[in-house]
């Protein structure tokens, strides 16, 4: 697929932003700053930076949204779980975050770590996503170092959250975030833009009215994309997941033409801007933006195979 060539400089028409999370080993962690300086480099409204589990990756992801802000002109947002920790240590966390001069969250309750089950008390006894929410309002408003743009933005369950019975239950828990303070709304990852544009449309209707972001990922394997269906509670469309068996389990190619076509049907169906889960990489992402007409604003060099000898004279 071709697209026409815009001029440089010509305003990115689409509107978007990353997800990444804080790599597990010192060469995955090369590689990240590697990436990240490419996806800063394409224009982001923000970068949001995943915590682990019971704050498994606490330190991991704070080095992260800190290396963002030093580095990068883009804004770091942290994601922020509470299972498994006390209101004071969330409190203490929140607290430690502002210092760093980082002030947007995604605001999550978190799923339950290895080993234990949504009704164990540890898990049920956490404070919800609606409890952050309210927490993080009061740390920042004790905090002398927040300014009063931060945003909180809350999950989004367009097919569901395993624990909701009815769309209605998930509906009105998430105005009940909004009425909390949330200032946007990042869905889980989904296959067909009815379910987002369904969900939208009814959750207007409850009286919802801040934006919700559209997330996906284009996948590049089958691993990926069973994950991918694990995580949005349907069965990866049959097309694609043959495409990718016929290809030996890998094709970067497939997984960015569904998600363009899906980000096409996105934003011709209202949705505000879109929310690329990266994977880390970003290769696949940069590609479905430049296919929706995104044009770089300062692409980046790609990297030289050999090191450059400085002794020696540039040829003419
Ligand atoms: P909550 O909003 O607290 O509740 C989850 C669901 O429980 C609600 O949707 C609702 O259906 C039900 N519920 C809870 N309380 C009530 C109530 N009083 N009344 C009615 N229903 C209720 N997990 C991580 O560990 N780290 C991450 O970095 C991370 N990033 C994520 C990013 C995005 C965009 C998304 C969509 C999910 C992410 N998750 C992450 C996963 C998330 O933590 C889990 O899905 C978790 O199970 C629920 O978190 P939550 O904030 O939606 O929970």
């Amino acid at each position: 697929m071709s697209i026409e060539l815009i001029a440089p400089g010509t305003p990115a028409s689409v509107r978007f932003s990353f997800e990444v999370f804080p790599a597990r080993t010192s060469a995955a962690a090369l590689a990240l700053g590697y990436a990240v300086q490419h996806l800063a480099a394409a224009g982001p409204e923000f970068i949001s930076v995943t915590y682990g589990a019971s704050g498994s990756t606490r330190d991991a992801s704070l080095d992260l949204l800190k290396y963002l802000r030093q580095y990068t002109d883009v804004v770091p947002m942290a994601h922020l779980t509470t299972v498994g920790m006390t209101p004071d240590e969330v409190r203490a966390v929140v607290a430690e975050t502002l210092e760093a001069d980082i002030f947007d969250f995604l605001a999550l309750r978190g799923d339950p770590p290895r080993g234990l089950r949504e009704g164990d008390a540890e898990v049920a006894g956490s404070l919800s996503s609606v409890d952050l929410i309210r927490l993080i309002t009061e740390v920042r408003a004790e905090s002398t170092r927040a300014p009063a743009g931060g945003r909180i933005a809350v999950a989004v369950y367009p097919n569901g959250h395993p624990l909701s019975r009815s769309r209605s239950e998930d509906i009105d828990w998430l105005v009940a975030k909004q009425e909390a303070g949330a200032k946007l709304g990042i869905t889980q990852l989904f296959f067909h833009a009815d379910e987002y544009l369904s969900f939208a449309e009814e959750a207007r209707e409850a009286g919802l009215h801040i934006p919700l972001l559209p997330g996906m990922m284009p996948v590049t394997t089958l691993g990926q994309l069973r994950k991918v269906a694990e995580l949005a509670g349907r069965p990866a469309p049959r097309e694609l997941e043959r495409g990718l068996e016929a290809a030996g389990g890998t094709s970067p190619d497939l997984g960015v033409a569904h998600t363009v076509e899906l980000a096409r049907k996105l934003l011709a169906g209202g949705a505000p801007s879109i929310h690329l889960y990266t994977f880390n990489r970003h290769e696949q992402v940069t590609a479905v933006l430049r296919e929706l007409g995104h044009v770089t604003p300062h692409p980046l060099a790609p990297p030289t195979a050999a090191p450059v000898d400085q002794s020696r004279p540039a040829k003419a």
